[in-house]
């Protein structure tokens, strides 16, 4: 998980918390400017205050406990008398289940987490990436298209692959097809899964890529370290899109390389989606991007032959 967007998502239960704090202080406030009411509640006060008085003492307190019951009937009746509802002083919360404090036997809540998972489909940079899940995928789409079959096939293997991350037999994940046949919407669901999963997801296309790895060796500071950190420590690493970016000499290469080496030795996950085919992946990288790319012990590839979808689909509308 993502310590930032864990912060962050922290931080927004904590103002939730605080927000139904205030709301219950401000209530309290209220209903206590009103002397009927102010009366009945002091009284209450003092019976609670007498009760824990003298339990610290040992002593008896059943009879102030039945007269504190008794007391808060009549308080109530005074609530709902001057128009309120029954439960206009009890403290609410968002989460019923940590009360809004973000863990719950030490352990992070799911409201914290589904608080990241909103944060990071929010920072996201997939359009529309609501629209694709696994579960909503109509395998119809494809219904008559030459990849019809590897097409659904290869959703129910990547549905898995994310299921099962990240207990997987490989980390990287190559993608190749020409455009239009589907991959992007395919990854598009895999991120939008391994977001919901907690999985600390960083998808970016191989032309922002390369805008970034410019920015890298431009900025002479330290402060460029940032552009590389997101790349390397993700745990699942999306590059859409590789190779429609241009070749920048001693940087597109190179910066490739060396993401997919560290990524490796760190042990971290890699989806890559390409309109080339491995041929022009060497072509286009290189023998070191190659053989990085296509390591059969990492690896697992797919090529995607098929129609057009964009084509097919306008042909239905006509
Ligand atoms: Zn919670």
């Amino acid at each position: 998980m993502d310590i930032v967007l864990l912060r962050q998502a922290q931080s927004e239960t904590l103002q939730i918390r605080t927000y139904h704090e205030r709301l219950f202080a401000d209530r309290v406030a209220e209903m206590r400017s009103i002397d009927e009411y102010r009366e009945i509640d002091d009284q209450y006060l003092d019976i609670c205050f007498a009760i824990s008085k003298g339990e610290a003492y040992g002593e008896d307190t059943s009879a102030l406990e039945i007269e504190r019951e008794r007391v808060a009937k009549d308080r109530d009746a005074i609530l709902v008398k001057l128009g309120y509802p029954l439960d206009y002083l009890l403290k609410s919360h968002t989460c019923p289940i940590c009360l809004d404090v973000g863990y719950i036997d030490g352990e992070l809540c799911d409201c914290v987490k589904k608080r990241v998972a909103i944060i990071a489909k929010r920072n996201c940079k997939v359009p529309n990436l609501d629209k694709y899940t696994f579960e909503s995928f109509d395998e119809s789409i494809f219904e008559g298209t030459k990849q019809y079959k590897a097409m659904t096939a290869l959703y129910r293997a990547m549905q898995t692959y994310v299921d099962k991350y990240p207990h997987v037999r490989y980390r990287n994940i190559v993608l190749m097809s020409p455009t239009g046949v589907g991959k992007t919407s395919l990854v598009s669901c895999m991120v939008n899964a391994l977001i919901d999963k907690g999985v600390d997801v960083y998808y970016i296309t191989a032309f922002e890529m390369n805008d970034l790895m410019v920015k890298y060796h431009t900025t002479m500071t330290d402060a460029r370290e940032i552009y590389m950190q997101k790349l390397l420590s993700c745990d699942v690493l999306v590059i859409d899109d590789l190779g429609v970016e241009p070749i920048l000499n001693n940087v597109t290469v190179e910066n490739l390389l060396t993401v997919l080496n560290e990524r490796k030795n760190s042990g971290l996950h890699t989806i890559i989606s390409t309109n080339l085919d491995a041929e022009g992946i060497m072509l286009k990288y290189g023998e070191r991007v190659w053989s990085r790319l296509f390591d059969r012990e990492d690896t697992l590839a797919r090529v995607i032959e098929g129609d057009d979808l964009r084509i097919i689909n306008n042909g239905k509308t006509r």
